[in-house]
């Protein structure tokens, strides 16, 4: 999407966003005529005597009957022309739409930070400026002789010209040149001149890596290439392959084919320790001038990718970006293919602040408006994307095509899981982190001169109380979740810590023996990295160990420096949280392990055991990627749990038909819609009265559409940076049947700005759509 020309000549009133006026409405201001104002301009004007940044999102000839006879402000000031084009004005309506946030709020949220508001001296974008060039489309209707002058005039001046110095230099008049725009005789673009000491533009060093061959695709690969070449525009295709089975592969051949048909191709990976590998072996095949665009990145660095996306639509350039969830909204032209790798990831989701939009999503809708193909890959698919590509209807075709890749390259076998049952451990008299068979596993390992990754899951620590003999989970009586520990806060409680459910808030005390076999091995989980490194150092005295995880991978390279580490040998054993599970490729890797799978198993949460078995095969998916064997091991609690059984099974597909069929009793996503109100103010009082006065707002627009009304109660975190957090979960059937627009109904509830209204100043409100976590 890119700036558009040519636009039709300025006509005298303009309908403006402003960030300052109730969200979902527009302001009108004359244009003043000589500054040549069109839709997707960002303008500087005024409302109350006070300076706002607004976006011209319609003009209009004739003067808006409800103003007649009021004094219309003009706009001050064009602060870029071109900012936005009505494509991707169309993106944003329809994600402020998915998110049930403001239209400036989506706007401000998509675009670079800073880029609003900025000046372009500090922006390094120097001046836009209008250009005119002749049409070549060329017109039908022949020149006139004042037309061909101009004409002429530009062949002499190199086919283009500005349009400030043809009108001030030249003496060509604004009229004759609109006329000529308007006849299809006369291209008018935006360029950019540029900023004295601003950064250059595209380019960066020479491609001083030599492009490597595409890798002769397998048959599986090849014929997944075929079908997104041929599938029709806008169309979903979901790229089920295997761990090791060369998805990647099948994203650069799918690119090589849209680059050279003259369509720019975006590549989003979900986590920024993602991005260097990926933007690695992106360069390495198509030269260095991939984009690159992430929150890892300054602002200023973001802001310089924006504009070579821009300029490169400009010059109707294809161009190759590789970036995180914000890199969805990137303003490429002709775009014709979106991938987005790891599907199924829960990074690829906001949180906040609003939009709370979820870049799958964004990207679907997106390539349904520009006709891009959406290529989702994944070894682990969401359930959400796997339902969509069943048909909704026998003999009807399914909304997103599904092409498999069933097998490792090379036909490596997948490595097979060992559980380690940790209650047997115990009865043996052995409570360590580390069970006895990971340990004599990784003894041999540096002999061997192969390398372990070991994941201390970060998530579910401290959070549930399990029974350390039975296995035995304690339950919350009315919903069915693992209650979990809290402290109790230091002013009202006395510091001892109680179980509590995040649906209902039913409370409990912690008691010290376990209820269903006596034990007093009863205790809350928890093991952090630090704890894991330390045990094994103190046992395993020649292992070398390297810690992957939030602290160590610090810093713009952090991840990348440390895997180089662990890649060059430097260590034997990688101990990390979850993104050690993540994408990396490293042949020696012949182990992988999890202690205490129980803290992903019994997390409070619909989606726990999808996300944990797709953490699980995921982490399995690192060994055995080279010539030697891998094997997986398993520590648990639990292992007739199901997601444990279709881990060691490998069936995934049949772990999702399950899950699916759970999810259609229960009437959960797929089946139905969430919707999560978050209010966090400063004191728990004033946000526990907040939210109940806004449980009453919005209780009759539910109770119509038939919607429940679950809490208000306080957030799974109540307190948070000294802010009080209280939420309200909404719930009901999906507005359409299972695999189809997720997200494009409205919720029933008033629009985002009423519902701040109804807000004392000070507590804030989030929403979030489709909440990954509930
Ligand atoms: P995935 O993304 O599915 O995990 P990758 O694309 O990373 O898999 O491929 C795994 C390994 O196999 C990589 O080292 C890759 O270079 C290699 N590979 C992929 N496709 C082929 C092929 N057709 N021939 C040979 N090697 C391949
Ligand atoms: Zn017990
Ligand atoms: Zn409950």
């Amino acid at each position: 999407m890119l700036p558009s020309s040519p636009r039709p000549a300025a006509p005298g009133w303009l309908e403006v966003w402003l960030e300052a006026g109730r969200e979902g409405r527009t302001f009108t201001y004359a244009n003043p005529g000589h500054l040549g104002i069109g839709v997707g301009d960002l303008v500087r004007v005024r409302l109350q005597g006070r300076p706002h940044t607004g976006l011209v999102v319609a003009t209009s000839a004739e003067r808006p009957a409800a103003l007649e006879g009021k004094g219309i402000l003009p706009v001050d000031e064009v602060l870029q022309s071109a900012a936005i084009d009505p494509l991707w004005q169309a993106l944003l309506e329809g994600v402020a739409g998915q998110c049930h946030a403001g239209l400036f709020r989506t706007l401000k949220s998509a675009l670079p930070p800073g880029w609003l508001g900025q000046s372009r001296r500090a922006a390094g974008l120097g001046r836009l400026q209008w250009q005119l060039r002749p049409d070549p489309a060329g017109s039908e209707v022949p020149p006139s002789a004042r037309q061909q002058a101009l004409l002429d005039h530009l062949a002499r001046h190199g086919g283009q010209r500005l349009l400030r110095d043809l009108v001030a230099a030249d003496g060509f008049g604004r009229s004759l040149i609109a006329t000529m725009e308007r006849r299809g005789l006369l291209l008018r673009e935006s360029i950019r001149t540029p900023a004295p000491g601003g950064p250059g533009g595209p380019g960066g060093e020479p491609g001083c890596l030599r492009q490597e061959p595409p890798r002769p695709p397998n048959p599986a690969q090849a014929a997944a290439i075929r079908a997104i070449a041929a599938a029709p525009a806008g169309q979903s295709l979901l790229l089920w392959g295997v761990t090791g089975s060369g998805k990647t592969e099948v994203y650069l051949q799918a690119a090589a084919q849209e680059l050279e048909a003259g369509r720019s191709v975006l590549i989003l990976a979900p986590e920024i320790g993602l991005i260097p590998q990926l933007l690695d072996r992106c360069r390495r095949r198509f030269g260095q001038d991939v984009i690159e665009y992430h929150s890892g990145m300054g602002d200023g660095e973001r802001v310089v990718a924006w504009r070579r996306c821009l300029d490169a639509g400009l010059r109707r350039q294809p161009c190759l970006a590789v970036g995180t969830r914000s890199a969805v909204f990137l303003p490429l032209g002709q775009l014709g293919l979106i991938v987005l790798d790891e599907e199924h990831d829960g990074s690829y989701k906001q949180e906040s602040p609003m939009p709370c939009y979820h870049a799958r999503e964004v990207a679907r809708l997106r390539a349904r408006l520009t006709g891009a193909r959406l290529l989702l890959g994944s070894a682990t698919p969401s359930l959400e994307s796997w339902c969509r590509c069943q048909p909704a209807r026998r003999g009807e075709p399914a909304d997103t095509l599904l092409l498999a890749l069933p097998e490792r390259i090379g036909q490596r076998p997948l490595p097979p899981v060992r559980l380690v049952d940790m209650r047997q451990e115990l009865v043996d008299g052995h409570r360590r982190l580390i069970s006895r068979p990971l340990m004599a596993r990784l003894e041999g390992l540096r002999e061997k001169g192969e390398q372990a990754v070991v994941l201390v899951p970060r998530r579910g620590y401290r959070a549930f109380l399990s029974c350390r003999s039975c296995g035995e989970v304690v339950l919350c009586p009315h919903c069915d979740v693992a209650l979990t520990v809290h402290h109790a806060p230091r002013a009202g409680g006395d510091g001892r810590e109680w179980l509590r459910c995040h649906w209902c808030d039913h409370r409990q005390e912690l008691g010290d023996r376990c209820g269903h076999c006596g034990s007093s091995a009863f205790k809350p989980f928890g093991a952090g990295t630090q704890r894991v490194m330390e045990q094994l150092a103190a046992e395993l005295e020649d292992l070398r160990l390297l810690r992957f995880d939030r602290d160590s991978t610090r810093g713009r390279d952090g991840h990348r420096r440390l895997l180089e580490r662990f890649a060059a040998g430097e260590a034997d054993v990688l101990v990390g949280t979850q993104m050690l599970a993540k994408g990396m490729d490293l042949p020696r890797v012949t182990l992988a392990a999890v202690l205490a799978a129980d803290g992903l198993l019994h997390r409070p949460d619909l989606r726990a055991s999808e996300q944990c078995l797709q953490l699980l095969l995921q982490l399995a998916g690192r060994a055995g990627r080279g010539e030697r064997p891998g094997e997986v091991l398993v520590q648990t609690y639990s292992p007739e749990h199901p997601v444990i059984r279709h881990l060691v099974d490998g069936r995934y597909e049949a772990f999702l038909a399950e899950e699916l069929e759970l999810r259609r009793q229960s009437g959960m996503v797929p089946f139905g819609r969430a919707c999560l109100l978050r209010l966090a103010g400063l004191t728990a009082s004033g946000t526990a009265t907040a939210a109940a006065a806004l449980a009453e707002r919005i209780r009759p627009g539910l109770e119509a559409a038939g919607w429940m009304l679950i809490g208000p109660a306080p957030a799974p975190v109540a307190r948070v940076a000294g802010r009080s957090r209280w939420q309200l979960l909404l719930h009901g059937a999906a507005a359409t049947p299972a695999g189809s627009e997720p997200g494009a109904g409205g919720l029933p509830l008033p629009a985002e700005s009423e519902l701040r209204r109804a807000l004392p100043p000070g507590v804030s409100l989030t929403i979030d759509p489709d909440p990954l976590e509930l």
